[in-house]
């Protein structure tokens, strides 16, 4: 049975979708379109954003997947699920835990991890926070200055300035920096709102609304795309974001948080970009490409 999520129907509503949506679902796709049809807010990330032809594209490509795998192997057996559930449990709450229920936190929390580790973008985040208080401080700051202050993640250049134009398009579009008025859309429309924001990709979209708002999407970063790999639960071209459209398919919506988290740890713990700890590997029984 396939999981409620943004691609199987892309109109359901979700255990902790939160109702308290002051604009509508039509103005919010208004601010969609109106996006798409100017490219503003797009710089540098619109090549990575699935509009409906591309999701289409990558729905037959989900599709020829999901044929060839059902041949071969069973698509995801729900027991490595679990067992990677089981064996990194409480991850959740250390991963963007600190943020978790706040979704313009997560999202700049989101923006700030981007290609670097959590330490060091947790170090930004707190130092951001410390040298302005308030998301509209930061978009009146000189951008040097929040350049400064998030040194430590990395990238800083391109983080500061598309911080500062994602959190300003959030305040002209909303009426203040405040993402709550996307809770109670279906996750399709709140995920193409997402996607309109300068530096957000899929990835961060997806990381938006699972830990923002608890809406059940499966983000894939790079360990994901490279454990899915291996396992050999997709080819090896896929890109992260056919993976995304994949894996969300595959995945029941309830383990969603935790097999993500828990993915993730076993991907800096023991299936490692280089030499992978096969023989410490709790899912090895499952894997296609497991190291004798
Ligand atoms: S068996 Fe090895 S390659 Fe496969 S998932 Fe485990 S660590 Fe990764």
């Amino acid at each position: 049975m396939p999981p409620d999520n943004w691609l199987s129907g892309c109109d359901f509503n979700v255990a902790g979708t939160v109702s308290n949506s002051g604009m509508s679902s039509a103005r919010l796709t208004e601010f969609a379109a109106a996006t798409r049809r100017s490219g503003s807010g797009r710089t540098g990330v619109r090549e990575m954003i699935p509009l409906e032809a591309e999701l289409e594209e990558m729905k037959d490509s989900r599709d020829k997947v999901r044929q060839t795998v059902a041949g071969k192997r069973p698509a995801l057996d729900i027991e490595l699920v679990d067992t990677i559930i089981s064996a990194y449990r409480g991850r959740a709450q250390t991963l963007l835990g600190p943020h978790r229920g706040n979704p313009v936190d997560v999202l700049v929390a989101t923006i700030l991890s981007q290609a670097t580790s959590d330490v060091q973008s947790e170090r930004a985040f707190r130092n951001l926070k410390q040298a302005f208080p308030t998301w509209e401080e930061v978009i009146c700051a000189d951008p040097r200055d929040v350049e400064a202050a998030i040194a430590k993640a990395g990238l800083a250049r391109e983080k500061a300035r598309n911080l500062q134009a994602a959190l300003k398009k959030v305040r002209d579009d909303m009426g203040r920096i405040d993402l709550q008025k996307l809770a109670g859309l279906d996750a399709r429309e709140a995920m193409e709102y997402l996607l309109s924001l300068p530096g957000v990709g899929p990835k961060t979209a997806a990381c938006t609304l699972l830990f923002g708002f608890d809406v059940p999407v499966f983000p894939v970063d790079t360990h994901i795309l490279r454990i899915a790999k291996r396992l050999g639960i997709i080819p090896p071209a896929t890109s992260a974001e056919k993976a995304q459209v994949i894996l969300n398919e595959m995945i029941p919506a309830d383990r969603m948080l935790e097999f993500h988290t828990g993915l993730i740890e076993h991907g800096r713990r023991v299936c490692k970009k280089r030499k992978p700890l096969c023989e410490r590997c709790a899912i090895s029984k499952w894997c296609a490409r497991r190291e004798a």
